[in-house]
């Protein structure tokens, strides 16, 4: 499986990957909201792009498919529960689904709901085994839920599907919010020198030049895995969250999200 992470340089700072079989050269398309972008890629490595993924209806993500399709005739697959909104989806995804790619890619699709509730994650498990997260996770930060979500079911999906990935796979989210994102972490978790030293690395190394995390760098500094973690229990009491005096997992992710709504 080849892996090209493609960058889009626009305000919202998506992320776009073209994922290709080495053997045939055909490629599946995520999110290629910058279509042409996309498809200059596949044309200087020698791949045809013959599908595109929508992890999500939001158009930031959809709104390159139209196009796409016009110029290579790729098929688009999206959540089936999404695929009405997208509009021209061909194939309805469901959690399980196997998306191949050429001969040598197989791509299984997590039924992730939380950001919206049409969200589908992929997960490869080959020699390079990557999580290709959407809005769903981000480094160091989840998505909001604001635009047809539920933090509830945002919870569910991160504890009972994402936290339990083998944490040597590598993230691979829609957008660069890196940065950002680690001051929230420090702003909850102050003491957390790993959380520093990545944002000062994330200073210089961003959009086109920002690192891939795996999970097990995620979980250091990512506040929505740390929910029980003492210093950043001892941190939001310090800058006056009610929290219960022992509170569980869900509601320490719910208020983080709500605090991370107006940070
Ligand atoms: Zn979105
Ligand atoms: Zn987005």
């Amino acid at each position: 499986m080849i892996v090209e992470r493609l960058w889009a340089a626009n305000p919202l700072r998506n992320y776009h990957y073209l994922i290709a079989c080495p053997e045939t050269g055909e490629a599946l398309a995520i999110d290629p909201l910058e279509w042409q972008l996309c498809l200059d890629a596949a044309t200087a490595h020698g791949w045809t792009i013959t599908q595109i993924l929508n992890t999500h209806e939001h158009l930031d993500h959809t709104g390159g498919n139209a196009q796409l399709v016009r110029a290579t005739g790729a098929r688009v697959l999206a959540h089936a529960a999404g695929a009405a909104r997208i509009g021209g989806v061909d194939i309805g995804l469901h959690a399980g689904d196997v998306v191949r790619v050429g001969r040598t890619v197989e791509l299984e699709c997590l039924d992730t709901p939380g950001h919206t509730m049409a969200h589908i994650c992929l997960l490869s498990h080959t020699e390079s085994p990557a999580l290709f997260s959407g809005d769903t996770l981000f480094n160091a930060g989840v998505g909001n839920c604001s635009h047809g979500g539920d933090p509830e079911r945002l919870y569910d999906t991160c504890a009972h599907q994402l936290a339990r990935l083998p944490t040597g796979m590598r993230v691979y989210p829609g957008h660069d919010y890196l940065q950002n994102n680690l001051g929230f972490s420090l702003h909850v978790e102050p003491g957390n020198a790993t959380a520093l030293q990545w944002r000062d690395r994330a200073a210089t190394d961003n959009g086109p030049q920002a690192p891939v995390l795996t999970l097990h760098e995620e979980r250091e500094i990512n506040p929505f895995f740390r929910l029980q973690q003492p210093e950043l229990i001892e941190g939001l009491r310090a800058i006056e969250v009610a929290l219960p005096p022992r509170p569980s997992p869900r509601e320490v992710f719910l208020l983080l999200r709500q605090l991370r709504n107006s940070w």
